[in-house]
């Protein structure tokens, strides 16, 4: 949530109406910037989404015995552990971000 009164991309005082719902940001540019990090965000979560996904897969299969998508993929289990681990940090990452964009 921005302080009242504040541009929630550049935090520069913002002159209110009186009429409407409060400004959020000092102009055009400031409100771009933000939908523009959103977009941003977005497309990398779905980004990392994907890859985890695929690497979640690839994980069943290698547990289940031995598939051509392991071989070809060839990873182990400990190395598809660490990458889901990283996955999963970064994920949680952007969506703070995100969820703190969305607030402003
Ligand atoms: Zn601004």
């Amino acid at each position: 949530m921005s302080a009242r009164g504040l541009c929630a991309t550049c935090r520069t005082s913002i002159r209110q109406s009186g009429r409407g719902r409060p400004a959020r940001y000092c102009g055009t540019p400031c409100r771009r910037a933000a939908e523009y990090r959103i977009k941003r965000l977005n497309r990398r979560i779905e980004r990392l989404e994907g890859t985890r996904d695929a690497l979640q897969l690839e994980r069943e299969q290698l547990k289940a015995g031995p598939s051509l998508l392991s071989m070809v993929a060839g990873h182990t289990l400990p190395e598809l552990d660490t990458r889901l681990a990283w996955l999963d940090e970064r994920l949680g990452h952007y969506e703070a971000e995100l969820i703190e964009a969305l607030a402003d």
